[in-house]
């Protein structure tokens, strides 16, 4: 495993920035986004589902994240994946419709992912990048 001494820093700062800035568009669309979040999907997804039955969690028509496990796939060169979803649940289109939003978010930050169209599977961010966006979050 590569320690934070072998990134370049600006490259990290970039890199991050650029996803921040997609994950800040993304509020923008009614998009819930969160970095680091939570320790595994099954904890983010519980918090998630507490928040969005609040008042403030009401305003959010989807959500996109990643947890701390993810973070570690990627500082250690695996494939780093984004979770994402609708706040109507059972709505196919609703859920292939956040993910389409939360690709071309990322992509119009110049983020290299794949992602086969499907609510079912999770966003990949291409794993060069996704190196260094995790450096650049601390655990
Ligand atoms: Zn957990």
């Amino acid at each position: 495993m590569r320690t934070r001494a072998h990134y370049n820093q600006e490259e990290v700062d970039d890199r991050h920035l650029r996803v921040k800035k997609a994950f800040a568009a993304l509020r923008k669309q009614g998009i819930y986004t969160r970095q680091n979040f939570w320790c595994c999907q099954t904890c983010a997804g519980a918090a998630l589902g507490q928040y969005f039955g609040t008042p403030k969690g009401l305003k959010w028509r989807g959500y996109a994240y990643w947890h701390q496990q993810d973070n570690v796939h990627a500082r250690t060169g695996e494939a780093f994946y984004l979770a994402f979803g609708t706040t109507k649940d059972g709505d196919e289109e609703a859920g292939s419709k956040v993910g389409a939003d939360v690709v071309a978010a990322l992509r119009a930050e110049g983020v290299s992912v794949s992602w086969d169209g499907s609510k079912h599977t999770r966003i990949c961010i291409d794993e060069a990048v996704a190196r260094y966006v995790a450096q650049g979050v601390a655990i």
